[in-house]
């Protein structure tokens, strides 16, 4: 038996969520609870308050708004996968969160604990990442560049909030994983995103962090096909090698679904 060593507060606005978290540092927010709930069991996280926004109306929203396609932290994934805006806006978005885990997780995973917890092999990091997006919180606006730091760590302060994230449509986008057959995470994914300027490269699952794949920009800005792809070796060293695929193998599954990636587009 689990005993109750925390507290619940399922708050009805931001500001009361935001009062809470600066009551008590170790005070933890609560949006689908897919990976905090499981943390929790095996006592890797010991929050002395649950700080529930599930039930927030302002965090759960989609909207387009000049070029750009503002997300809520609060849209589950299969908002994201259904919602008649991202389906015609940016179509490898809804098809990113439709590929999610499975129905039971993507009706409570959230775009903003997704982007917050920032699991090395969660698949909306390579898409803020490729799409040059923007991160809001209840202080300020992180571009994506600067707000995946490392292994499960952000740019986020103690008691920051996700509010929103803005997506800059591209002219053209698309996003290939290579999934771990039991939980649907991805041991590769790529989204590629090609603006009128620049074709951006993210790399997801492969390695401790979402990084760009530099090289395959380069190359992709002068040709953009998926043969421009070809001889570009991905450097394993620095991937991640674990029960599922060494680094070797991981290297490998980048260039291929990089290539997928671009050939969907073509
Ligand atoms: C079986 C299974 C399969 C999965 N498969 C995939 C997959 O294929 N691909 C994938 O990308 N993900 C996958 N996930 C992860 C899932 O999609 C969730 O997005 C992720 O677990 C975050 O869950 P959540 O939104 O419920 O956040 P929670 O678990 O409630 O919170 C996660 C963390 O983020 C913090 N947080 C939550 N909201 C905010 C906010 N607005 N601002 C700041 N901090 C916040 C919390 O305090 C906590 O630390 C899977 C999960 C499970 C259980």
């Amino acid at each position: 038996m689990i005993p109750a060593a925390f507290r619940y507060h399922r708050v009805k606005t931001l500001a009361e969520a935001e009062k809470l978290l600066a009551a008590s540092p170790e005070a933890k927010l609560l949006a689908g609870g897919q990976t905090l709930i499981a943390a929790m069991k095996m006592r890797l996280a010991r929050p002395s308050d649950l700080v529930d926004i599930s039930g927030l109306k302002e965090l759960s929203f989609i909207r387009a708004t000049g070029g750009a396609l503002v997300v809520g932290a609060g849209a589950t994934h299969n908002d994201i996968a259904n919602s008649p805006e991202v389906l015609r806006l940016l179509p490898a978005l809804a098809e990113l969160a439709g590929g999610i885990g499975d129905p039971a997780v993507r009706h409570v995973g959230t775009l903003g604990g997704s982007v917050a917890n920032n699991d090395p092999t969660a698949d909306y990091p390579a898409a803020l990442l490729a799409l040059g997006a923007t991160v809001t919180t209840n202080r300020r606006t992180i571009a994506a560049d600067g707000f995946f730091t490392g292994m499960f760590s952000t740019a986020l302060a103690g008691g920051e909030i996700v509010t929103s994230v803005s997506f800059p449509v591209p002219e053209r986008a698309s996003y290939r994983k290579f999934r771990n057959p039991a939980s649907h995470y991805a041991m590769a994914g790529i989204f590629v995103a090609k603006t009128k300027v620049e074709v951006r490269v993210a790399v997801t699952g492969a390695a401790p962090c979402v990084f760009r794949a530099r090289e395959m920009e380069t190359a992709l800005s002068e040709n953009f096909s998926p043969a421009a792809l070809n001889g570009i070796d991905v450097d394993p060293s620095g991937l991640n090698s674990d029960i599922h695929a060494s680094a070797d193998y991981r290297a490998h599954l980048v260039s291929v679904m990089a290539k997928r990636a671009v050939e969907a587009l073509a």
